[in-house]
């Protein structure tokens, strides 16, 4: 492909010139940054021999060169060290701290993604490109250099719902003349640099942790002990601001006119960066990685004055919006006037959900309940085993693939059986035997009921929610989700929800602030076992602000939402700042 287009070679070797020259002039930067900042230290060291020792002068001592030397020669190791690590895990650490992964091409709104990537990269003669989806309902995208030195562009799944093709295509375009003008190499670095430092706080304050016995938080708070990671924080601290400073505004504009370009759309460009700015494009503890972003994370709270702009890594979006509205014949306000028009349009085409129950005959209401109260029948059939304690009681009764998930449960453990009324160790019974040998294949524990809804054991059926695919009980409305589609879940909204939906929400969001009102509000869960793998599905709640219970497998790494579950979920995530 190469070989039909004369002038790509050409551009290549440009673009691998031009990240030489980045790479070299921020080697020197950084040694410059160290050089500063040890040869201050060394001064104040010096000063107070001075302070305490009057009579010597270091300043002055036949030593003194040796010391400058020293810094030069420490400053010089600790620039490399730096350096050639960023370059071997700075790609790494940002996408693992951003959680990214390559798009599904079986999700419709992934797909779309790649389709305009692909588009995008031919029509910039890159040779390669990779595309990376951050699983966040926030609005933004970035671009930056993999582990292999391929160019990527990412976005949040709040980008792929929010986004129409034409703005989908100007935000690649976007990132395309980030990277073909070099400056995603060069952010890629910077934040590489930086991240060195949040390596290095992430695994002391891991060992702080552990020392004090704590469990892993996934919460990055501050403030542990050890001096190291005080040091450490403000080391990155001040590489920030000092290459934030070095980062020009201009580059952001630049790229936007290059993406117009590229795309020939600056109105869609507008758009969405429109869109990106006034919805919350926070996305967690991402500092170091803001020159990588469409709109800064911290969109919201941006002020616009002279101080602040100073260390603002992209322009005033006034500024943006302007420029481009400047390129159609729109005004600012007009752009404005459109993305709110466009949300109009969507929320009046929504197909409304309603309650499970809702409008059913009266008839079907009596089956369901019917299969309900059968499948419940077969369930405590099969309620059979017990398990012997630590104390000597027995606990149970348990089904088969209950046992087997019990936390005390072990190969050796004295378990026995009501039906055939033998007690024994748990290997001695083949019917143990079998689900374990299963389990352990990944496949379910009981072959019967693997793909039946756990409620009444109708058939699931696979099906589509949201551009997800999920599985579904046709008769009682109860859904398998994986727990990575969620966020996809919550960020698209296709659908708008019944009245009685909105209601049932509300009460929930009300028992979510008053814990008094919960135990009414909140259904009880009895044990179930996982449609999937057979093995008991555990009660937990769905995450810290939506605390209501919900069933999860973390073995299949699904939930099981009864019916209105996940409406209400999307609901109570869609009021969340009214
Ligand atoms: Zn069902
Ligand atoms: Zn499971």
């Amino acid at each position: 492909m190469a070989k039909n287009q004369p002038n790509l070679p050409a551009f290549y070797w440009q673009l691998q010139k031009k990240q030489k020259r980045i790479s070299a002039l921020l080697f020197i930067l950084l040694f410059i940054f160290y050089l500063v900042a040890f040869g201050l230290l060394l001064a104040v060291i010096l000063l107070g021999v001075q302070v305490f020792l009057p009579g010597s002068n270091p300043f002055s001592s036949p030593h003194f060169y040796l010391y400058a030397a020293g810094i030069i020669l420490i400053a010089a190791a600790v620039t490399v060290i730096n350096f050639l690590q960023a370059k071997k895990t700075g790609a790494s650490y940002i996408l693992s701290n951003l959680r990214a992964y390559p798009p599904d091409p079986d999700d419709r709104y992934h797909l779309s993604f790649i389709n305009v990537a692909d588009e995008m990269k031919i029509s910039s003669g890159l040779l390669r490109l990779k595309t990376y989806i951050i699983p966040s309902v926030n609005v933004n995208s970035l671009s930056l250099f993999d582990r292999d030195n391929t160019p990527a562009i990412a976005v949040t799944e709040g980008l792929l719902a929010e986004a129409s093709r034409d703005e989908l295509q100007a935000v690649a375009a976007h990132e395309v003349a980030h990277i073909t003008k070099g400056d995603t190499f060069l952010f890629t670095l910077i934040c590489s640099l930086t991240a060195f430092y949040e390596n290095l706080i992430d695994s002391l304050e891991k060992e702080t942790d552990y020392q004090q016995g704590y469990q892993l938080s996934r919460s990055r708070q501050r403030g542990t002990s050890a001096p190291l990671a005080y040091v450490a924080s403000f080391i990155s601290f001040l590489l920030i601001k000092f290459f934030t400073m070095l980062i020009s505004q201009n580059r952001e504009l630049l790229a936007d006119a290059t993406a117009v370009e590229l795309g020939r759309d600056p109105a869609a460009l507008a758009r969405i960066i429109y869109k990106a700015w006034i919805a919350n494009s926070y996305l967690g503890d991402t500092s170091i990685l803001t020159p990588l972003f469409l709109v800064p994370p911290n969109s919201k709270e941006i002020t616009e004055s002279t101080w602040g702009q100073l260390f603002n890594t992209h322009p005033p979006v006034e500024k943006r919006l302007g420029l481009l509205a400047g390129m159609t014949h729109q005004s600012v306000e007009e752009i404005k006037n459109e993305v709110r028009h466009q949300e109009k349009l969507r929320e009046e085409s929504r197909q409304v959900i309603k309650a499970s129950s809702e409008g059913d005959s009266l008839e079907r209401e009596k089956a369901i309940l019917n299969l309900k109260e059968q499948a419940e029948n077969e369930l405590r059939k099969a309620e059979v085993w017990e398990i012997k304690q630590v104390g000597g009681q027995w606990a149970g009764p348990f089904t088969l693939g209950a046992l087997v998930s019990q936390p005390a449960f072990s190969p050796a453990i004295r378990v026995r059986n009501l039906k055939e009324n033998i007690e024994g160790r748990a290997l001695e019974f083949p019917q143990i035997r079998f689900a374990l040998y299963r389990q352990g294949k990944n496949q379910p524990v009981d072959p019967a009921l693997a793909n039946c809804c756990p409620v009444c054991q109708t058939q699931l059926q696979e099906s589509f929610y949201e551009g997800v695919q999920i599985r579904i009980c046709p008769a009682c409305a109860g859904r398998v989700v994986r727990i990575e589609d969620i966020e996809k879940i919550l960020a698209r909204q296709e659908y708008d929800f019944s009245e009685r939906l909105k209601e049932k929400a509300g009460l929930y969001k009300e028992a979510l602030l008053d814990p008094g009102k919960r135990a009414s509000v909140f259904p009880k869960k009895k044990p179930l076992p996982c449609p999937i793998c057979g093995l008991q599905l555990v009660v937990k709640p769905f995450n810290y602000y939506y605390i209501f219970p919900v069933y999860k497998c973390y073995q299949c790494q699904v939930i099981w939402f009864e019916p209105d579950e996940l409406e209400i979920l999307q609901i109570l995530f869609k009021i969340r700042d009214e």
